[in-house]
């Protein structure tokens, strides 16, 4: 039987959380409830952490963020098909509307009712509460079905496995492309693997330090920015024509204008890294070179898709939790993955 409460990690204001005893929520019509196996930490909790994307992220304190997680069905709410008590499952933060004309299409990432709590979105951490607690209750169709005996840990990566898919999906790669993924972190690096899985033939990767090295090691090509000009580089091994795809994982304006000026002739650069800088772009390039800048955000309708390349193998999501913590030392947790203390890559804490 399930307690009232729970223990939830509670933001009370910028900078400010302490652990409290919660309510335990209730699974409602279309929810299920889920005790939390694991909760990886993403930049993005940080920013929100900070106060400085309140009051889109989150509408109110107190709040409990936490969208990239997984765990084990406890209760299935009325009207819920397809889960059951003890199945283990990944969860996905975002929930369209389901009616406006976006979510129609599938792309309820940018569902025109975000944020709006009475039209059915949610986003799980973000617009209401999410996973840093032992218990959480969603909408059934943001949830994956994981097969028994599935390691939780690595399972929390799926959303940010989802952002890396939906960032190469987005650059339509075609059979035997060559792809340039700039930014080998937690997102870039599973990027660089999805640019594989969907048939590129050159996956050339740019960064710098373990996070490259690691590239290398999975035989991926590889360039060091700190010691080669990017640009020159590409255009010379691609045969003086660029790649066909860039997918720009770095966020900042300094490799979007990269990304921009290094793409082929009618090629694709796909941007997944938020700047909040301005960028001088050569407009030029998109009329007379019919290049296409695309922005990729969240993971639309591709946790299914993680699912199936894991069970293939054409993604390894383990390698890259690189620290574990219980709830109680989130702090510790924090630090580690801020600093990348011991190259931490995904710093994952278990409620
Ligand atoms: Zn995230
Ligand atoms: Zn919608």
């Amino acid at each position: 039987m399930t307690a009232s409460t729970m223990e939830a990690l509670v933001l009370l204001g910028p900078d400010k959380y302490e652990f409290k005893e919660v309510p335990v929520p209730e699974a409602g019509p279309g929810e299920v409830r889920c005790r939390v196996g694991a909760v990886a930490i993403c930049g993005t909790d940080l920013g929100i952490m900070s106060g400085k994307f309140f009051p889109m992220w989150p509408p109110e304190w107190p709040f409990i963020i936490g969208h990239e997680w997984a765990g084990t069905v406890e209760a299935v709410g009325p009207g819920v098909t397809g889960f059951g008590p003890g199945d283990l499952v990944a969860g996905s933060s975002a929930v369209g509307c389901g009616h406006c004309r976006n979510c129609m299409k599938g792309r309820y990432n940018i569902c025109l009712n975000y944020g709006n709590v009475n039209s059915g979105h949610r986003q799980y951490g973000f617009t209401v509460h999410g996973a840093y607690a032992q218990y959480i209750a969603v909408n059934a169709i943001c949830l994956v079905k994981l097969p028994p005996g599935s390691d939780l840990a690595s399972a929390s990566l799926y959303d940010t496995a989802g952002i890396a898919l939906h960032i190469a999906k987005q650059g339509r790669i075609e059979s035997g492309d060559t792809v340039v993924v700039i930014g080998p972190g937690a997102v870039g690096s599973v990027t660089y693997q999805c640019a594989r899985a969907l048939g590129a033939g050159r996956v050339i990767v740019v960064g710098r330090g373990s996070r490259l090295d690691k590239a290398a090691g999975m035989g991926y090509e590889t360039v060091n920015f700190e010691q080669t000009d990017v640009t020159e580089f590409i255009k010379e091994t691609t045969g003086g024509v660029g790649p066909d795809v860039v997918l720009e994982c770095a966020g900042t304006a300094q490799t979007i204008v990269q990304a921009v000026e290094m793409i082929k002739k009618g090629g694709r650069v796909v941007v997944g890294g938020i700047s909040q800088e301005k960028g001088a772009f050569p407009l030029q390039r998109f009329v007379l070179d019919e290049i296409e800048v695309i922005g990729s955000r969240a993971a639309p309708n591709c946790l299914p898709e993680v699912h199936a390349f894991v069970e293939s193998g054409a993604l390894a999501l383990p390698d890259l939790v690189t620290h574990k913590f219980p709830l109680s030392e989130f702090t510790t947790a924090v630090k580690t993955f801020r600093e990348r203390i011991g190259g931490a890559i995904k710093v994952v804490v278990e409620p």
